[in-house]
């Protein structure tokens, strides 16, 4: 009799771990969704993927970029909204301004379209910015954006055309064990048994284990950024931005310019998740947290320091004291696998976490590296919530300390 495999959420992660599982054959595949597709953290992301030459980055984005998203568009013949922007790297110093010259060199020498640009050229690239405070950037080709909710709805429907069952408006209540093995999940309308359970669910993924002894190593924290109304509209091809220095990102959003920051000190959740019937929802604005980066913003497009703010989204999303996602067995319970805590980067990572569930699904030579992911690489220190909250409240900032995006 075939495997059954059961993926306990179906965001963006969990969609991409069904489809990748029915491609490699894995068994029979049934994903439980607790609300609709997509209504936790996936919904409201940026949607931004970006290639760079730093080990998180570089082939598990060209996996990305390259094989999984002209793949899945193919086999479900829905659109991602996948469009190649390029993106500019600003730099405000000369530190940073070399770090990126590297990058941009490797970028070049893999035929990807890479110029270093100096600061009286960048305009030219989006007419909004005031290069005063720049000594350069870089125009990173291999970058673009699509819509998180398409990419999600391509995954689940190339996994349902594959013969994946999809079950929304299931919450999984319990996960299921005998004998120190996972057996099945218990959902209000009866229990689901498995083989193996791959838990997706996001920012409640440790709520969903902690039953079980096991305290995941992730954090939720508020995670934002906002959308002004700007003049001149911008073409939708603008090349996105970042600019380290500042802890800022942004792109153009309905010729209007959407722009987050990753923060000092970010503002933990209380409770390390949101309520669990919290779906397609937001937290309150955080103008007293994000007032100091739309200052900065505003040195860079001096037009902000008027534009109206069209929409503030301050969506959880969950964090690790390390910035990488947990991904991998569970120690000490047999047939548990964890994908979770993407750090601000789970569209990106999407494929990466599908081939690596189905390569361990499926005993397969690893195609990516799992060591760094190990979700059991904190110990025991991760059932010290005060621990917790304080590491993960300096994860996010330490996003752009190698100025890697
Ligand atoms: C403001 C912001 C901007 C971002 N921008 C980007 C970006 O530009 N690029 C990028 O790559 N990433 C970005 N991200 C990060 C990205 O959105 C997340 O990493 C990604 O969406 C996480 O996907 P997930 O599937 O792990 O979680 P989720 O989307 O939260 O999915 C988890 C699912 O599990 C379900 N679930 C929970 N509990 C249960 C249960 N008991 N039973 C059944 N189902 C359950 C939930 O309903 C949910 O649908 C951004 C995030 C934020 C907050």
């Amino acid at each position: 009799m075939a495997r059954r495999i059961v993926v306990v959420g179906g965001g963006v992660i969990g969609t991409s771990v069904a489809w990748h599982l029915s491609r490699a054959g894995a068994g029979e595949i049934v994903l439980v969704e607790r609300d609709r597709l997509g209504s936790g953290t996936t919904w409201h992301s940026a949607g931004n993927i970006l290639w760079n030459p730093i080990d998180m980055h570089d082939l598990p984005i060209l996996y990305m970029l390259d094989e999984v998203i002209p793949t899945v568009t193919a086999e479900s013949d829905q659109e991602t909204g996948w469009l190649q922007t390029g993106r500019l790297c600003l730099a405000r110093t000369q530190a940073t301004l070399e770090v990126l010259a590297g990058q941009a060199e490797e970028g070049a020498r893999r035929g990807f379209g890479s110029t270093m640009l100096a600061p009286g050229e960048i305009a030219a690239h989006n007419p909004l910015i005031d290069a005063t405070p720049l000594v350069g950037a870089w125009l990173n080709g291999k970058v673009g954006r699509l819509n998180p909710a398409d990419l999600t709805a391509a995954y689940a429907r190339a996994a349902r055309r594959r013969g994946v069952t999809i079950l929304e408006e299931r919450p999984v209540t319990g996960l299921v064990t005998q004998g120190g093995a996972v057996s099945g999940v218990e959902t209000a309308e009866g229990t689901l048994k498995a083989d193996l359970v791959i838990v997706c669910g996001g920012l409640w993924s440790r709520r969903i284990l902690e039953p079980l002894g096991i305290a995941l190593g992730q954090w939720g924290c508020e995670h934002f950024y906002v959308i002004a109304r700007t003049a001149p509209a911008l073409p939708r091809e603008t090349p996105s931005f970042v600019s380290a220095d500042d802890s800022l990102y942004g792109r153009e959003e309905v010729g209007g310019l959407l722009f987050g920051a990753f923060d000092e000190d970010a503002v933990t959740l209380e409770n390390g998740a949101p309520p669990d019937d919290f779906a397609f929802s937001l937290l309150p604005e955080n103008w007293d947290q994000f007032g100091p980066y739309a200052e900065r913003a505003a040195e860079l497009f001096p037009c902000l320091k008027t534009a109206p703010i069209h929409r503030f989204v301050n969506g959880p999303e969950t964090f690790t004291p390390d910035g990488k996602p947990l991904m991998g067995t569970v120690a000490g319970i047999d047939g548990l696998l964890v994908a979770s805590a993407f750090n601000s980067g789970g569209v990106s990572y999407s494929g990466l976490a599908g081939q690596m569930m189905a390569d361990l699904a499926t005993g397969a030579a690893p195609r990516f590296d799992p060591a760094p992911y190990d979700p059991n690489r904190f110990g025991e220190r991760t059932h010290d919530v005060a621990w917790m909250r304080q590491r993960v409240s300096g994860t996010p900032s330490s996003h752009y300390r190698d100025v890697n995006v």
